[in-house]
């Protein structure tokens, strides 16, 4: 077992322990005002056990006052199993959300850090299964400051000192909100590093480009980087904000978003689609192919530029309905 469940407990986890015991989370950003319910604690000598971080991932139920067309996913913390998608590209998370480890020359780059303190060991527990090491992990990339992106990386930080990358302009969006999607379930990491359009995120022989794409935040950026499998090169793509913001002036910021990051990815002749919420795009069923890849069967993630093409236009299409019904 792993012996830093008898550690003792840090400020950091104290204050999480004492925040989730009897909390609220909701999702103003994306239309939902949830609860999640209540994490019982167990106590012991005036102490908050550990345990918690450790607790069976289930599904969590279905908040009340959730907006039918939240999917339940989102509130859904069973782990998936870490899996290896690329050579140098993994998996893991919950049917929640994810993170993505990518393996350089010199070190571990992590997109996104998931929901909380627990996603966090779950992110370092999941690297250690794959045979990879925990301390090698030097920088924390986060998509964009929601708490279901960034809430895992202090944790990941304290462990490992990476250093946290977020878009400049949602390191103050991240500050400044603290209800919806960044409740108090997602502790807010201290340092973070800003990030602007077009900058290449270099970890050894590895570059992340990162491209501006607000609207589903103010600073939401995505993701443009290599990965290889097998010997071939490809080029993979992470649209960063995933479902459409509630206010209308964000909807026509997130749609022309779509139409800068599609030229971005067209230019870099990206194939291969990453996200951070699985359930979007039929991800649990890939994740399973992955692991049972057969020689000279097609990688389920390389959905090639006519699949990005067609994903764009889906994009366009929701947000445009979306609009459409707003202004109407
Ligand atoms: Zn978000």
């Amino acid at each position: 077992m792993d012996s830093k469940e008898k550690e003792p407990i840090d400020l950091d986890r104290r204050t999480f322990m004492k925040i989730s015991a009897a909390t609220a989370v909701g999702f103003a950003s994306i239309g939902l005002v949830a609860s999640i319910g209540t994490v019982s604690a167990a106590v012991e000598n005036g102490e908050i056990m550990l345990n918690e971080l450790d607790k069976p991932r289930t599904f969590a139920g279905r908040p009340q006052g959730v907006p039918p067309g939240m999917p339940e996913q989102l509130f859904d913390d069973t782990a998936l199993i870490p899996t290896k998608v690329f050579d140098n590209l993994y998996c893991v998370g919950s049917r929640s959300v994810v993170a993505w480890v990518l393996t350089t020359s010199e070190g571990i780059i992590i997109i996104d850090s998931m929901w909380d303190n627990r996603d966090g060991k779950l992110i370092i527990d999941g690297i250690k299964q794959l045979g990879l090491k925990p301390a090698d992990i030097k920088k924390i990339i986060l998509t964009h400051g929601h708490g279901d992106h960034y809430g895992g990386a202090q944790y990941i930080k304290d462990k490992t000192n990476a250093e946290i990358l977020l878009g400049k302009t949602d390191i103050g969006f991240m500050k400044a909100v603290s209800v919806g999607a960044n409740g108090p379930r997602s502790p807010k990491p201290s340092v973070v590093s800003p990030m602007s359009n077009g900058d290449k995120i270099t970890l050894g022989d590895t570059s992340v480009t990162v491209i501006d794409t607000p609207g589903h935040t103010p600073g939401c950026m995505s993701l443009i980087f290599p990965v290889k499998q097998n010997g071939k090169s490809y080029t993979a793509a992470q649209w960063g904000g995933t479902g459409a913001p509630m206010e209308l002036k964000d909807k026509l910021t997130y749609r022309k978003s779509i139409d800068y990051f599609e030229k971005q990815t067209q230019a870099a002749q990206a194939t291969v689609k990453i996200n951070a919420h699985l359930f979007v795009d039929g991800g649990y069923a890939k994740l399973d192919a992955a692991r049972t890849l057969k020689p000279g069967i097609a990688n389920p993630w390389v959905i090639g530029e006519e699949g990005f093409a067609a994903d764009y236009d889906g994009l366009r299409k929701m947000i445009d309905g979306a609009i459409e019904k707003q202004q109407g």
